[in-house]
């Protein structure tokens, strides 16, 4: 059998280069050699978008279409909506019994996004929210899932669902799978602000079904090196969120962009208006395949409507073991 693979996104708006360059592309890669199961983590967005559950509801679908732009394929990747897996919320209250409060606490990620999102949470924090990566721990477990394909964020997450595994396979005997993370070779990409991460959340992104003018329009308020202000200030590069995403996008002169950007011969408008034109170039086969699925709204609900069938069935034969294991199977 081959090995398995879970991975997602939250339907909390559409993905970015830095979902890009973080996670789909290995993803797209991964598909061919495990079984790919892609969750769109509609209750997860939930713990911090309750208010809004229309934006969720809505992001299901442009998340699901930019899994398959980017190439993703239904008939070897199963993408599936969590909410209609409740196996999945059953898994989490018993994973509950298994963490404490303190050591979710303790968790920095968590950490970080609820100090992101004051106006959500008013400062006090949400059973849900801080529960969230139990239930994440229930979304890799509940397809015995090996492999988990992650940005960096997410690895204390991916670290609390291999102690829930070692806890309850200790107590119910050997019943779940540990799994690991998988990170890729940009785990956090900038955002265009310069900010460490770009996110769906922060407004600063560029993403993968954006048009040539708002890519140029985008890249062109892009965070540069603040000392470089005259074509022939000597820039640091290093320092310069353009040079930054010139690295990601493999520009094919970056030897010479940094050379000229150190030596003062380059500047800053130049320099995005070359990197805005290989962005659009680069995804411009993105967004010729995102404009497909957008007019067939019919082939997308039916992909996800038939991986969630099939991701339900794996989901049930995993919740008879675990409730074999825990005396919970009555009338046999
Ligand atoms: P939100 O702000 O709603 O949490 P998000 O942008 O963090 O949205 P998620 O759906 O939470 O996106 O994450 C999906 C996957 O993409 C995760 O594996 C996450 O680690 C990865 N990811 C998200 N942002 C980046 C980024 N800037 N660089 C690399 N990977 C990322
Ligand atoms: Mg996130």
């Amino acid at each position: 059998m081959k090995k398995r693979i879970l991975t997602g996104d939250r339907p909390t708006g559409k993905l970015h280069i830095g979902h890009y360059f973080g996670s789909l592309r290995n993803r797209v890669k991964y598909q061919k050699e495990y079984d790919t199961f892609i969750i769109i983590a509609d209750v997860q967005a939930l713990t911090d978008n309750f208010k809004t559950p229309r934006k969720v509801r809505e992001n299901v679908k442009e998340v699901a279409i930019d899994n398959l732009a980017v190439g993703i394929d239904p008939q070897r990747s199963t993408i599936f909506i969590q909410s209609l897996i409740p196996e999945i919320a059953e898994l989490t209250i018993f994973y509950s019994n298994l963490v404490t409060i303190a050591r979710l606490e303790r968790n920095p990620t968590v950490k970080d996004e609820f100090k992101q999102k004051k106006e959500v949470f008013q400062d006090k924090i949400t059973y849900g929210f801080l529960g969230y990566p139990v239930s994440q721990a229930a979304d890799i477990t509940v397809f015995d899932a090996d492999l988990v394909p992650v940005g960096d964020d997410q690895l204390p997450q991916v670290e609390q669902t291999q102690e829930i595994v070692g806890k309850f396979n200790r107590i119910y005997g050997k019943v779940l799978v540990k799994p690991e993370a998988a990170i890729d070779e940009f785990p956090r990409v900038r955002g265009l602000d310069g900010r460490s991460k770009m996110s769906k959340s922060l407004d600063n992104a560029i993403y993968l079904g954006d048009e040539a003018e708002e890519i140029q329009a985008k890249v062109a308020k892009a965070l540069t090196d603040k000392n470089k202000i005259k074509i022939d200030d000597k820039g640091n590069p290093d320092d310069c969120t353009v040079f930054y995403y010139h690295q990601i996008f493999e520009a094919e002169n970056l030897a010479q962009i940094r050379k000229q950007c150190q030596t003062g011969v380059r500047g800053c408008v130049n320099c995005k208006k070359e990197l805005a034109n290989n962005i659009i170039q680069r995804l411009a086969p993105i967004r010729e395949k995102r404009k497909y699925y957008e007019k067939n709204p019919k082939v997308v609900e039916d992909i996800l409507r038939n991986g969630t069938q099939r991701a339900k069935k794996v989901a049930q034969e995993t919740l008879a073991r675990v409730k074999k294991s825990m005396f919970l199977d009555y009338f046999k």
